[in-house]
Order: structure tokens, then sequence, then C-alpha cells
């Protein structure tokens, strides 16, 4: 099966950004924080979040039990409010210089509170709560009263320039604008939807089928194989990478199928390896439009490589140094800092 993602993970990997190597002390620690919303309610958080890629690091707590709430409920529980615009699957930035994303407050959200055709709320963080306002519907995003000097990007082009929390938020507002712009009618019977809870959730208006629907995220699996030997790894050069660069194995979960069932077809499809002694790792948000990447580790049974559904034009067994010789003198070049694929390549260089 295609991978349909790899485009747009081939703009992740030319992130540059070394901040992983910082954080990635901070794996196996977490801190359980109590905090007051309300008088009366209290709700717990990871204030201290894992953090090893990108997308990953999105600590406003999500605070689905005020969902319900209007903005004017809320005034009485929080005291800023912060508005991250979409149009049509763009984000708001600064122009000019390092491209920086904005956060539109007060005064200056005014014209985004009475115009935005959908206001989904996405959490708060401390005292603030922060919303998405899409503004798809208008044809020119210029007609829109915004902070001057200002323009709407593609949040992938900028990975590299953006710290990986505020893109965390950006991907967040970005994905639940995309699911309701696209579920705009009813799966079962065609009618019109209407969004409930702030955006997490769409109610077909028909009464005699009254569906509701909730945003999707799809798996995907991703995985280092290692040979038998475990002395080399398996990595492929996908058709859709710009350059010579190679990565671990991926595809989508398909219908009535195991995550480790997955891992297997997949590596099987695209490189003709039988694998075994598959395990879990861990995952990163990849939310372009709606997807999470499952890091899993396997260990190859045969090493004769095949790339049966030319998915990969090549694959090879790589031994550590070659790895570590790749984007230096060597033409290929591994994946980018931040992705889950460099993580678990990095993970099993380290292992000597
Ligand atoms: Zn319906």
């Amino acid at each position: 099966m295609i991978f349909q993602t790899y485009p747009l993970i081939k703009i992740a990997i030319t992130l540059s950004c070394d901040i992983h190597r910082i954080c990635f002390g901070l794996i196996g620690f977490s801190s359980l924080r109590l905090f007051r919303i309300a008088p009366g309610l209290e709700t717990c958080m990871f204030s201290a979040m894992f953090q090893r890629f990108y997308f990953d690091h999105v600590i406003m707590e999500r605070a689905a039990y005020l969902r319900r709430q209007g903005v004017e409920t809320l005034s009485s529980e929080v005291q800023n409010f912060v508005y991250i615009p979409t149009w049509q699957d763009k984000n708001l930035i600064r122009e000019g210089g390092e491209p920086a994303a904005v956060f539109v407050r007060g005064d200056d959200a005014r014209w985004l509170k009475e115009n935005s055709t959908l206001m989904t709320f996405l959490g708060i963080e401390g005292s603030t709560a922060y919303y998405g306002a899409d503004i798809s519907h208008l044809e020119d995003p210029g007609l829109a009263d915004l902070p001057d000097g200002t323009l709407f990007e593609d949040l992938r082009r900028l990975a590299t320039a953006i710290d990986n929390k505020t893109a965390g938020y950006l991907a967040y507002a970005r994905a639940l604008a995309h699911w309701n712009r696209n579920q705009l009618y009813c799966g079962s019977c065609g009618a019109v939807t209407e969004s409930r809870k702030s955006g997490h959730e769409r109610l077909c208006t028909n009464d005699i089928c009254g569906r509701s629907h909730f945003p999707r995220t799809d798996p995907a699996v991703i995985m280092l194989v290692t040979h038998p030997n475990e002395e080399k790894c398996l990595l492929g050069h996908n058709k859709r990478f710009e350059g010579l660069r190679f990565s671990t194995v991926a595809g989508f979960v398909e219908p009535g199928e195991s995550l480790e069932h997955a891992v297997a077809r997949e590596v099987k499809e695209e490189t003709g390896v039988d694998i075994t002694d598959i395990t879990y790792q861990a995952s990163q948000p990849w939310p372009f439009p709606a997807s999470i990447m499952l890091g899993f580790r396997a260990k190859g049974t045969t090493t004769v490589i095949n790339c049966i559904d030319e998915e990969l034009v090549e694959a090879r067994w790589f031994t550590r140094d070659e790895v570590r010789e790749m984007g230096g003198a060597r033409d290929m070049l591994p994946p980018a800092q931040f992705s889950i694929s460099r993580w678990l390549i990095d993970a099993w260089l380290d292992e000597v």
C-alpha cells in the first residue's frame, strides 16, 4: 500500500534543528501537576510532556469538559483568549525575516470572532484559552481584517522555522478545521451536519438519522527493521523523496488489521523481507491531514530485498557506520531530525 503522507515527511525531513537531542533527556520524566480551573473543579495534566518528535508538544490541556461552554462562560474561568486563524489548511504567519506564527488576541481578534465560520475550542494553558478560527469561506484571505504584515502559509513549509510547541498548536488548529470543513455532510444520509462541542463533533441535522460524527485519526505504522545479525538496518528510498534520502519503511494500517500485521505486511510489500519480534516503540502525531505515526522495531528473518510494490525505488541493508556517514561524505541523506524515523534509527545507532 502506498504511504500517501511520505511526500509530507520529506518536508519535515529538512528539519535541521537539534533540539530533540536536548529534549531527549526528558524521556522517562514526567510530573503530574494539579491546577485549578474554577472553584471546585480540578483536573490534571502532564506539565512536562515527553518531547521527541515534531508536533508532539501540544502541552495545553484539551479540557474536553469545557467544549460545551461558550466564550462568555469561559470568561469567568480564564483571563486570556488566543485565536489561531486558519484558512484552507494554512496558518497565519508574519511576513519577512524568520517566519513566526501569529496568534491573534485582544482587539485584533474582533474581526475574527465576528467573521470566522468555525470557532473551535482547542484547550487551555494556565489562564489562557486557545481557539481555532477558520475563515476558509473567503476566496481571498487578503480580505480578512488581520494584523498587518501577515499571510497564510502551509505549516509544513515552516517546520524548520518555528518551535515545536508552536508548531503543535498550529497543527492542532489546522487539523480540527480541516476535519470540520470535510465533514459538512453526513456520511450516512447525506444531510447537512452542524458543529457541536466547539468543533469536536458534528451532528447530522436529519432527525431520522441524527448521527454524530467525531474527528478521525488514521493510524500509520513506521518501523526500523534490523538484519538477522542485528548489525545492519533496512532503509528504503521512496520514489517521492527529493534527493537520495533513505528512511524507515512505513504505511497505513488497513481495515481489519492489527498493528503488528500491518508492520509485517508493509515490510513484505515494500522490501520483500520477512520479519519477527515486532515491538512498539513510540508515536508521532502527523495531522496532515489526520494521521498518527506508530513506531515499531522488528527483526528480519530473511535478507533478500525485492521492492515488490515499487513504492520504494530501492531498499538496502545499512551498517551503523554507513548510516552515520549519511549527509556527510556520502550523497545519501538520513531522515530529518525530529522525525520518528530518525529517532528509531538513532536509538539503534546508540545501542553500540
Ligand atoms: Zn445523517
